[in-house]
């Protein structure tokens, strides 16, 4: 069942709390490998749930268009607070939505139409609203786009300092949505002071990763960090800017009233309690986890002839090209989804094929470390992986089948918020 438990909307609206039940059961039963979720605590959870849907709150604390901001003011000076104590930043906006509109406030504080812009390819790793084509942001602005090298996997920084002095961009972008390797905040920076750009580490993927200290800050190289709240830190569906105290205030008015209305405040709750959990010497714990979860996952695949891109991870993600296992990402997907290991489809750098049918799948350990998996379980999920590939090459869904019973019985062992 549902945790917190759903009587009212049961009793309203059935049909809808059926889905709600069955989705709970699904994510306790699958191993759920999607590099951008998690499972939030049931705290996290309860924020979420709460009258502070009901409440309008545009503008910041102190400055409100809408009275009655006794509770709300205080809410969100928590999250900034919080979001600030946790990063080691100046300044911490909580109203964006999610990371697709942050970053189109980034755009918006610091960058006009028709600017020149740099990020990371989408194929590469970067995120759509880096600059790649059919985004806004591609459309909006002239684009620069870098890649990874062929031979490595990895970007490579003398390319990206070419790009940066051939085309002078206004905006850097680093970080993405499927780099594997720890992102070099310092080469980034060092490139944009020698262009007079301003540095914006996305940190989306590996927020809960900085935030307990698996992975290097961008704090002190980037003047503007973007993030979302709801992937590796493992708080509510939602996002934040942090930057130092220069651009402070253009973001704040980007965010508001540049690009959105009122805040999401049962969402600003819901992260203040997340950077609450941040901040617990076990969130430490959990990031080291997640980075270990990965490695030694990265070495089960490696040793079943999985080729991994860049040779392996650094972080909590592992991007698989499946070219040498004679399928395609996405029949791979499906088969390993019916085999109650849910990931997604991905492309590789240089995929030969179509991004809607790409040569690769994603993965990353957030999930499963949350669920409390270690890293003496990883070459039991490389295993399933496995399995679940040769029956699908073999058109053998009985076994897809027996994995998917083997899985959802191992995984009754293990508690998942949200569920009881
Ligand atoms: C997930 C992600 C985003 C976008 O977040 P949404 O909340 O899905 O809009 C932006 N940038 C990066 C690097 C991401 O991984």
């Amino acid at each position: 069942m549902h945790q917190p438990a759903i009587p009212h909307l049961a009793a309203a609206d059935p049909e809808l709390a059926q889905l709600v039940e069955g989705e709970a059961k699904r994510q306790f039963e699958k191993v759920r490998l999607i590099a951008s979720e998690n499972y939030v605590s049931t705290a996290v959870l309860e924020a979420t749930g709460t009258v502070l849907t009901n409440k309008y709150s545009e503008g910041y604390a102190g400055k409100r268009y809408y009275e009655g901001q006794q509770f709300i003011d205080q809410i969100e000076l928590l999250a900034v607070a919080r979001a600030k104590a946790v990063f080691g930043v100046d300044h911490a906006n909580v109203q964006t939505y999610s990371g697709s509109p942050a970053n189109l406030a980034v755009y918006l504080a610091l960058a006009a139409p028709g600017d020149t812009v740099m990020g990371m390819a989408l194929p590469a790793g970067g995120h759509l609203t880096h600059g790649w084509s059919v985004s806004a942001t591609g459309k909006w602005f002239n684009a620069v786009q870098y890649g990874v090298r062929k031979d490595t996997g990895r970007v490579d920084m003398d390319e990206v300092r070419e790009l940066a002095l051939a085309e002078r961009p206004k905006l850097i972008f680093c970080g993405g949505t499927a780099i594997p390797r720890t992102i070099d905040f310092p080469a980034f920076a060092e490139i944009a002071r020698e262009v007079d750009a301003v540095l914006v580490a996305d940190i989306a993927h590996i927020a809960g990763l900085v935030a307990g200290g698996a992975h290097p800050s961008p704090v002190g190289h980037a003047q503007v960090i973007s993030t979302t709240t709801h992937k590796t830190l493992r708080g509510p569906r939602g996002a934040m800017l942090m930057s130092d105290a220069e651009h402070a205030k253009a973001l704040d008015k980007a965010v508001f009233p540049g690009l959105q209305g009122g805040p999401h405040n049962h969402t600003t709750a819901a992260i203040a309690v997340a950077l609450a959990e941040a901040a617990q010497p076990s969130f430490r714990d959990y990031a080291a986890g997640i980075v270990a979860n990965a490695a030694a996952l990265a070495d089960a695949l490696t040793e079943r002839g999985f080729d991994l891109v860049s040779g392996g991870t650094d972080n909590h993600l592992i991007l698989v090209d499946l070219t040498n296992k004679g399928i395609g990402g996405k029949p791979a997907a499906q088969a390993m989804d019916r085999a109650g290991i849910e990931l997604n489809y991905n492309t590789v750098p240089f995929d030969p094929r179509k991004p809607f049918d790409p040569s690769g799948v994603r993965l990353g350990t957030a999930a499963i470390t949350t669920r409390g998996l270690g890293v003496e379980q990883m070459p039991q999920v490389a295993a399933w992986m496995d399995r679940a590939i040769t029956a699908a090459n073999d058109g053998d869904e009985a076994a897809i089948g027996v994995v998917a019973g083997e899985i959802a019985e191992h995984l009754a062992g293990y508690p998942m918020p949200g569920w009881a």
